[in-house]
């Protein structure tokens, strides 16, 4: 039931036509955001199959996310049906497992050969280095293990680095040389294992195509149709792997690609479609180049550009201020984008005194548009810079029952460094918590491995004890080899010590704090050049500032306290949202989309919250002082601002907490960018500015500013509970069957009750609205 293929060109403009119609050479489509650069992919895939100018089986397509994959497919299959399904529409890294598990045995792999992700290459690379008898002061494996994966993103191999590491200026020259052998014994040690990690993924495969021309011809016979979305984003490993199967000679001049050309040369080359914005490249840190758009056209001679111009997604008022804050980067092409979907409300600005109100006004807005305009909880996504920026944002959507999932990334109580240092937290709290203990024992690394753990546990059994009570008596432990005992005891002591300093009257926080420091596990990561590290040593920053509000808010809680706090949080993440799928539909309201602008890319929601609009949190405080960071940095802005259909809010918080410390952060330089008359800012100034300036300031508050002046209330007054709980006494006491009223869900009836006192949680069915599990303690409940 293949379509007419005229009907899939209706609704086109003349630009986006001439990209489907486009036939022959490599074509390049360079466009700003939002003006249907997906879309012309999508509908040229179709009009190939509705044509048959192509088969399914001919046509491979590129997409960054297998998200963004899966969407693509879907969509050709509304086009022209069920001949869709057997296209390859898939991720660098999926395409290049299915070439590589077909082509096994050219390589001497097995067909069943394993994938390290990022935590066995790294645990195979401490190994190697291990072997190599290297000094993990001077090389730590995560250096080591990073610059390898930028080498292999340049498709550097062993032998070529190691030959390249000797001609090296002096003075790089020893850690390249070590670096040289520590590659190829990491190397050599994969192979062994039948194992490509994921770096590897591509440069085999790249290497497979330059190596073996048969199989190289096999493939571009078979895909004449090679597309590309989103191209600005690709690295050095992925444009040459795109040059290998569209089997395209570049560069004039150039070598001839892996002795592919001969054979090229007996049939026509495939075509190559490539779509992108340089604007919109957002991953240099990963290896990839603007290069690789700007000079597609050096590249590939005989390329045909198309530039789109005519914006679909977003009204003027955002178009004007995402161009307003990309037209500051020098050395782009200007681009006239334009739209013809009018002005569109103004973009709303709002200035917070910290993160916890930015988040409240967040959660009481989309409130606000859900009863004002009809907005769903799933029109809307939330953006921030940092990961670890979700935490507040969650916890007030926790609190007002306001279902969200977290995209691309894992909700805050379930990141590893998050639930490693409550592991620890509980272990010290309860040393017979053994599954805690045990997760901890040889986190960070310490040498304790898996068959010391085995022998303790034995004896734990033997004995009749918990694992934490076994370690206390490690000496007794048969077996065990000395430097596990000394491991061991080490180990147990640091628990113990950690344990008197918790019973001495020290808070949760500082208790966290020292875990932190001795167990060096915040010293390891701030070693690393990971950037995940370093997400993750913000992730643990914001674990502080929980354990430090929890102290300001309960100063007689102890570390128990805080645990029970903590898992309660924890608890309430699991509130279903609409797309876990628990069986029963419901009225699909969707949820809130949170999410970092990095994965954000490609999306589009009708409603979007840009968050932490600082200097120092976005623009990010390592791109301050570097040009070319803050350029990315810009772009990212650019790709944030260009997600909203409708309508654009920018927020920021005056001062933000960090390690237990406000820290007061100046508006970011991009809303200074917006030009004044798109923005209609609801809070101009945090109440301290008001304050710091004198009465008189900012007219909005009449001059006599009081002391932490309150946010103001919202036109149809404050929805939620305040941001801070109230107080014990005032939780109300609930059982099944009561029932109860909430400021925004109305009438409801109790379900079920969870826990007792302040910490109680009960499950209401609020009819409609749906049930949610709040927490009493910050819920607007009142009982009837
Ligand atoms: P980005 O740079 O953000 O990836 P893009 O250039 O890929 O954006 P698309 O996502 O393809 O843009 O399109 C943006 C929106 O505009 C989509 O909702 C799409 O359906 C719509 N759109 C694109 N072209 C047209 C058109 N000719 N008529 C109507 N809507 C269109
Ligand atoms: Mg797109």
């Amino acid at each position: 039931s293949v379509r007419d293929p005229e009907s899939l060109l209706v609704g086109l403009n003349p630009q986006q036509r001439e990209a489907v119609l486009h036939a022959g050479g490599p074509l390049l489509i360079v466009a700003g955001a939002g003006s249907g650069k997906t879309r012309v992919l999508t509908h040229r895939i179709a009009y190939l199959l509705a044509t048959r100018r192509a088969r399914a089986g001919e046509i491979l397509a590129i997409t960054f996310t297998n998200k963004a994959a899966a969407e693509m497919r879907e969509r050709v299959e509304v086009l022209v049906g069920p001949p869709a399904r057997s296209m390859w529409v898939s991720t660098f890294h999926s395409a290049c497992v299915r070439i590589l598990r077909k082509e096994h045995k050219t390589l001497g792999l097995r067909s069943s050969f394993s994938i390290y992700d990022s935590a066995d290459s790294l645990k195979l690379m401490t190994m190697v280095a291990r072997e190599l008898d290297l000094d993990p002061k001077k090389y730590p494996p995560k250096v080591l293990i990073s610059k390898i994966s930028a080498l292999k993103d340049e498709l550097v191999d062993p032998e070529t680095f190691a030959r390249g590491a000797g001609t090296e200026a002096e003075g790089a020259g020893e850690f390249d040389s070590v670096l040289a052998q520590a590659y190829a014994r990491y190397q050599a040690r994969l192979q062994q294992a039948h194992a490509l990690d994921f770096d590897d993924l591509i440069m085999t495969t790249v290497h497979l195509l330059q190596a073996f021309p048969a199989v190289a011809e096999h493939y571009r016979r078979r895909f004449r149709h090679v597309l590309v979305d989103e191209y600005q984003d690709t690295n050095h490993a992925q444009y040459m792997l795109v040059r290998e199967l569209a089997g395209i000679a570049a560069r004039p001049g150039g070598v001839p690609d892996g002795g592919g050309a001969d054979s090229a040369a007996q049939f026509p080359p495939g075509e190559l479609t490539v779509v992108g914005d340089a604007d919109q490249s957002i991953y240099a840190f990963r290896g990839a180049t603007i290069r690789n758009i700007v000079e597609f056209e050096a590249d590939y001679p005989n390329a045909r550009t198309i530039l789109l111009e005519q914006n679909y997604r977003s009204t003027q008022n955002i178009l004007s201020a995402a161009n307003a804050v990309i037209s500051r980067n020098t050395g782009r092409k200007r681009k006239r984008l334009w739209t013809d979907s009018g002005a569109g409300p103004a973009i709303v600005g709002y200035v917070a005194d910290n993160e916890h109100e930015e988040a409240r006004f967040v959660a009481e807005e989309i409130d606000r548009l859900g009863d004002s305009d009809g907005v769903r909880p799933g029109d809307v996504a939330v953006f921030y810079r940092a990961n670890a920026q979700s935490r507040a944002l969650e916890e007030v959507l926790i609190r007002v029952g306001l279902p969200y999932k977290v995209v691309g990334g894992t909700r805050f109580y379930e990141r590893r460094e998050v639930k490693d240092a409550v592991a620890y937290l509980r272990a010290i709290a309860n040393p017979d918590d053994d599954v805690n203990l045990r997760r901890i024992l040889n986190v960070p690394k310490r040498g304790l491995g898996d068959r010391s753990e085995a022998m303790v546990q034995a004896f734990a059994e033997r004995e009749r004890m918990s694992f934490g009570a076994a370690l206390e008596r490690v000496e007794e432990v048969p077996g065990l080899a000395t430097r596990a005992i000394t491991g061991l005891r080490a180990f147990a002591t640091m628990m113990s010590d950690l344990r008197d300093l918790a019973a001495t009257g020290a808070g949760p926080a500082e208790v966290l704090g020292s875990v932190l420091d001795r167990t060096g596990y915040l010293a390891e990561l701030r070693a690393s050049d990971d950037p995940q590290d370093a997400a993750r040593v913000e992730n643990l920053s914001e674990l502080h500032a929980v354990a430090t509000e929890f102290e300001a808010s309960e100063p007689e809680g102890d570390l128990a306290d805080f645990l029970e706090r903590v898992s309660l949080v924890a608890d309430s993440d699991q509130i279903p949202s609409a797309d876990d799928g628990d069986g029963t539909p419901k009225v699909d309201q969707g949820v809130v989309t949170l999410m970092t602008l990095h994965t954000a890319k490609g999306l589009e929601f009708p409603v979007v919250f840009l968050t932490g609009l600082e200097d120092g949190t976005f623009p990010h405080i390592r791109s301050l002082a570097d040009d070319a960071q803050l350029a990315e940095e810009r772009r990212l802005a650019y790709v944030g601002l260009t997600r909203a259909r409708e309508r654009l809010y920018v927020s920021r918080a005056a001062v933000r907490t960090s390690w237990g410390m406000p820290n007061e952060f100046p508006a970011s330089r991009f809303l200074d960018d917006l030009p004044e008359e798109l923005v209609d800012w609801r809070r101009r100034e945090s109440s301290m500015a008001v304050l710091r300036a004198g009465a008189g300031y900012g007219s909005g508050y009449g001059g006599s500013a009081p002391k932490k002046r309150p946010v103001p209330p919202s036109p149809d007054g404050p929805k939620f509970g305040s941001a801070t709980p109230r107080p014990a006494g005032d939780v109300p006491s609930l059982a099944i069957g009561d029932k109860v009223t909430h400021d925004s869900y109305g009438l409801g009836t109790v379900v079920a009750v969870e826990g007792a006192g302040p910490n109680c949680v009960a499950k209401i069915d609020f009819g409609s609205d749906g049930t949610k599990r709040l927490l009493l303690r910050y819920s607007p409940v009142t009982k009837l």
